[in-house]
């Protein structure tokens, strides 16, 4: 029977188990709560299923925090290296594509949530499910945790109770208002990797088109964002991961005149300066020329945004309609009317910021003996696998030092 420290982890997300075995791991005994009837809840869903684990291009100039050198600090001792030979280490081995983005190797969120679940049994840890910690009482010696009617007295705890995305899952920021009573700031939670809803009306036919192009998003005049990556257009606005990764943006800029910027030539527009020369004088009808570059629902749909005739060839089209062409293709704007809720979006910004903990053991600069990892802090990376590398990250580092007693 092992006699070390006592650690209470809140929250059994990836940030949270990440602690709950890290502190086992170290000797200490550990008991693990979750409102939810199974560890790893949210990991289900992550990857459309395939559980976009972390990315190998993680670096803090990826992310927005309030805190960029912690962040580079937290990274810097356990970076996307440290965290993947960790979670090698319990049999959860991965791939990486190309860019960075890593998966396990059954390519199954499935498999990872049930890894974890056998790594906390065969650790020893105590995992308490289907129960709320409602308040976290710092004592003389230790804190108290109270669950329902329980208190359990511990020595150290780690807090990863996750943001306000997909409550459903089990996140709704119900611990926020506790980590304020210990002396937190709590920075405005709002949505982030979600949809930006846009006025449609000018590319309402676009519905369900995909492809892969720049985006930038304006305050007025003023350039708050930019991506180039993959956009999907909906019946509501724009989604895919370019747009999901400038949502945030909007949630912290709402009161604001918005608008998306889109740049539909961004990756093909040489190719297309040169097809256009190439073919400059035939009757090749300027539609399938278009074609060449951009997914079939879109030419006509651009053409006639451009004031052009959908049947006009290359022959007939003037200078002037083909540089107004190649204008708007590079700058195609949607007036931004907000962001999809919670409830679609994959992260939250805001909570705690992470200058309010030190970032080599993530123990609260507030509250002594409180460790807190993963979403509740300030920091959101793009799509790619890059949150779940902070919350793993963050969850090994809060754990080691919750049962070190530092
Ligand atoms: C649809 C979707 C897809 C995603 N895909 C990816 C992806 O592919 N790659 C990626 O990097 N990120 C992805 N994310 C983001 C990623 O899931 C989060 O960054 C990550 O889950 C955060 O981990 P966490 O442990 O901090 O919080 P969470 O995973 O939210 O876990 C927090 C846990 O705390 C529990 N809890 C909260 N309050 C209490 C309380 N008071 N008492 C007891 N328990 C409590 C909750 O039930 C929850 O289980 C996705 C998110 C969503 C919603």
């Amino acid at each position: 029977m092992t006699s070390g420290p006592r650690v209470g982890v809140i929250g059994a997300g990836p940030a949270g188990i990440m602690a709950a075995l890290e502190a086992a791991g170290q000797g200490a005994r550990v008991l693990l709560f979750d409102t939810n009837p199974m560890v790893g809840r949210k990991l289900l869903v992550t990857g459309n299923g395939r559980c976009n684990i972390s990315n190998t291009q993680a670096a803090a100039a990826r992310y927005a925090t309030d805190d960029p050198a912690a962040l580079g600090l937290i990274l810097e001792r356990c970076g996307p290296g440290q965290v993947l030979q960790r979670l090698a280490e319990l049999g959860i081995p991965t791939y990486a594509t190309a860019d960075g983005w890593c998966y396990p190797l059954s390519d199954s969120a499935a498999t990872v949530a049930d890894a974890l679940a056998a790594a906390l049994a065969l650790a020893g840890v105590r995992v308490h499910l289907q129960t709320l910690v409602s308040d976290l009482v710092p004592r003389a010696r230790g804190l108290e945790l109270v669950t329902g009617g329980q208190r359990e007295r511990v020595d150290r705890v780690v807090v990863a109770t996750g943001g306000k995305a997909h409550p459903a899952l089990g996140s709704k920021g119900r611990f926020l208002d506790v980590l304020a009573r210990l002396g937190h700031t709590i920075l405005p939670v709002l949505p982030a990797l979600t949809a930006i809803d846009c006025d449609m009306r000018p590319l309402h036919k676009l519905q369900g088109v995909r492809l892969d192009a720049g985006l930038a998003l304006y305050s007025g005049e003023e350039l708050l964002g930019r991506t180039l990556g993959n956009v999907l257009f909906t019946q509501t606005g724009l989604s895919g991961p370019a747009a999901m990764d400038l949502s945030y943006l909007v949630s912290t800029h709402a009161d604001e005149p918005l608008t998306a910027r889109l740049d539909l030539l961004a990756l093909h527009r040489q190719a297309l300066l040169d097809l256009l020369e190439r073919l400059r004088g035939q009757a090749w009808p300027l539609g399938v020329a278009l074609g060449a570059v951009l997914p079939a629902k879109a030419p006509p749909v651009m053409l006639a945004l451009a004031g052009i005739p959908a049947e006009r060839t290359l022959a007939q089209a003037s200078d002037a309609e083909i540089e107004r062409l190649m204008t708007l293709l590079g700058r195609v704007e949607l007036r931004v009317t907000g962001v999809r809720g919670f409830q679609f979006a994959q992260l939250s910004t805001g909570g705690v910021p992470l200058a309010e903990v030190a970032p080599d053991t993530l123990e609260s600069r507030r509250a002594p003996g409180v460790h807190l990892a993963g979403e509740t802090l300030n920091v959101m990376g793009p799509c790619g696998g890059y949150n779940l590398q902070f919350a793993w990250a963050t969850g090994m580092l809060a754990g080691r030092a919750a049962a070190a007693g530092t």
